[in-house]
């Protein structure tokens, strides 16, 4: 069921949001080689308690933290760990949200841990860059499958893949909510998009093919040729006016 939203409801989602926001932007400000990821997630879920709210990942189906953060060929869900350090060269995705009177935002971004390679800075230029083409594409009277055709015709003509076995989604009272928001699709089929729908984008692309595995952790998804993967996400709003960003810091 796709819950809208009044604006009411959009203007608490915006404060989640930018919790949500800040808190990724201090995450990236700590990634440096020689931290480790554990590290990071303390600094993020110190910031997301000391606004009031509660890190939306923390005991979600039982992840253990409360930021995701996947370094290199890790694609999605890395666990925070004193045994991953980060080194120069390193890309290192966060994934973040923050619960806060009732509604939560869900942001993510690929960080440089230092100087990256020329090939890692273009994977994660054109990830970002598709993620800015979805939300392009989520205006009202467009379907989910119009964003999903932009995000992959505009990675795939850079020569990326799109994850396909993971996908963006509704958000607002619950941090995964419908509809499903995939990184590929149809132009003007799927779901229509209406004001008041809040959904989460967040392209997953990998350097070399589409495939991922879990690891038997349950949670670290990685991609099955070794290569990078690179994720960026926001929370958005389709209104009337067009999409409006919810997860902005400060
Ligand atoms: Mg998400």
């Amino acid at each position: 069921m796709i819950v809208l939203k009044t604006s009411r409801e959009l203007a608490a989602m915006r404060v989640a949001g930018k919790i949500s926001a800040n808190a990724l932007k201090l995450a990236g400000q700590a990634v440096e080689p020689g931290v480790s990821t554990w590290e990071i997630d303390r600094v993020v879920r110190r910031y997301i308690e000391s606004e009031g709210a509660t890190p939306s990942f923390l005991g979600y189906g039982g992840f253990p933290a409360s930021a995701c953060i996947s370094v290199n060929n890790v694609v999605i869900h890395g666990i925070p760990s004193k045994d991953v350090i980060l080194k120069q060269g390193d890309i290192v995705s966060i994934d973040i949200g923050a619960f806060y009177e009732g509604f939560t935002g869900d942001n993510a971004y690929t960080f440089a841990c230092g100087d990256v390679s020329p090939e890692a800075q273009r994977l994660m230029d054109t990830t970002r860059e598709s993620l800015y083409e979805g939300i392009k594409a989520a205006k009202a009277g467009n379907r989910v499958g119009d964003i999903g055709h932009a995000v992959q015709t505009y990675v795939e003509a850079r020569g990326y893949s799109v994850v396909r076995d993971f996908v963006g989604h509704g958000v607002g009272a619950k941090l995964h909510e419908d509809p499903s928001v995939p990184n590929f699709g149809t132009p003007g089929r799927g779901v229509r998009l209406l004001p008041g729908m809040t959904i989460a984008i967040e392209p997953m692309v990998n350097a070399g093919v589409h495939t991922v595995k879990t690891l038997s952790d349950g949670w670290t998804t990685v991609t099955t040729d070794g290569k990078l993967a690179a994720h960026y996400e926001h929370s958005i709003a389709v209104t009337a006016d067009g999409p409006v960003i919810l997860t902005l810091p400060d």
